[in-house]
């Protein structure tokens, strides 16, 4: 028999009872149990933590831990949370999440590139007034990380006939699109897009990346979609920058606390869309899936799925 699998979660009990129920179905060879229903001998011997924000003292109780394995894309909580000591921790990369969010990033492309924020001020005001069209091929789109995500709206915006440009780490080229990397790079693509789509990691590095420096770089009248997490964008200077009319934009799925405070300026402010984190939700029935093609890989040939490198922090 193997050894038993702990969910961990501090989560809300119906969304933990249906995750319990999408692994039992994706993995019925298998014995997972929420780590409280767990005796403490099977927290003895539990080898794999399946979590979605765990209490980092329930995974410290499972002294076996070959791997963690998150229900998220982004593990910069865990990673913090779960510190260096930690086994290795294994992010969720799902195709059907990609497909969500590139939907997205196309969904609010759009919503800027054809001025639905402009069409609804004027309706309030009952203005009749056509604005200059621009065709997408004359919307220069800024790609700022090129993962899963990034790599997924890239193509999508392509296919849309959009231009794209895009930045990472390593600057890997992707066909279709000029790759830039460092800070050089950074200020080239924000000089020249129209739109510019966050899809990074928050790090070390990328905690305020988006700040009134890099705001300042960015194109007159351009706009912002920030998709990934909050604290890379700083609030306060993006505020300053629609303020002045620097910027036309922001599109906002992510804040620095989430839900956003009942009390902040961007719920009213006319130049922002505030949206519940919605861009990209995980598929249950797909991730899953994803989590029982490790496990079985991992019973199989002992081999651990990729993990997270902790140095770089994604
Ligand atoms: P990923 O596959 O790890 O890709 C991250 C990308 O960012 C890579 O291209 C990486 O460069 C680049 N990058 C990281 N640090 C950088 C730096 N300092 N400078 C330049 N580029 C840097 O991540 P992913 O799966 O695409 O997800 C991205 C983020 O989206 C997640 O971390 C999560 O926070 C967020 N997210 C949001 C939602 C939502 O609903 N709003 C849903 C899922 C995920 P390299 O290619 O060189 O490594």
């Amino acid at each position: 028999m193997t050894n038993p699998i702990a969910l961990v979660t501090r989560g809300d009990a119906v969304v933990a009872a249906e995750w319990s129920a999408a692994l039992a179905a994706a993995l019925p060879e298998e014995t997972i149990l929420p780590f409280r229903a767990m005796s403490a001998e099977q927290r003895q011997l539990a080898d794999i933590a399946i979590v979605a924000n765990p209490d980092p003292a329930d995974v410290a109780a499972l002294p076996q831990l070959a791997w963690v394995q998150s229900l998220w894309a982004g593990v910069e909580r865990l990673v913090g949370e779960l510190g260096p000591g930690a086994p290795p921790i294994v992010r969720l990369v799902d195709p059907e999440l990609s497909r969500a969010m590139a939907e997205a990033v196309l969904a609010w492309t759009l919503y800027l590139q054809r001025d639905m924020p402009a069409y609804a001020r004027q309706q309030r005001q009952r203005i009749w007034q056509a604005l200059p069209y621009r065709p997408p091929s004359q919307v220069r789109i800024g790609l700022l990380g090129l993962g899963a995500l990034g790599t997924a709206a890239a193509e999508i915006l392509l296919r849309a006939g959009f231009p794209v440009a895009g930045w990472s780490r390593s600057g890997q080229a992707l066909t279709g699109i000029e790759t830039t990397t460092g800070s050089d790079g950074l200020a080239h693509l924000l000089t020249r897009s129209d739109i510019v789509v966050c899809l990074l990691p928050l790090t070390a590095e990328t905690r305020g990346l988006l700040g009134a420096a890099n705001i300042a770089r960015m194109k007159p009248g351009a706009s912002l979609i920030n998709f990934a997490r909050g604290p890379i964008v700083v609030t306060s200077d993006l505020i300053a920058a629609l303020d002045a009319g620097h910027l036309a934009h922001a599109v906002l799925d992510v804040f620095d606390a989430e839900p956003l405070a009942s009390s902040s300026a961007l719920w009213d402010h006319p130049r922002v869309t505030v949206l519940p984190h919605i861009s990209a939700p995980t598929n249950r029935a797909s991730a899953a899936g994803i989590v029982a093609d490790h496990v079985r890989r991992y019973r199989r040939s002992g081999v651990l799925p990729h993990a997270v490198d902790r140095a770089r922090g994604y």
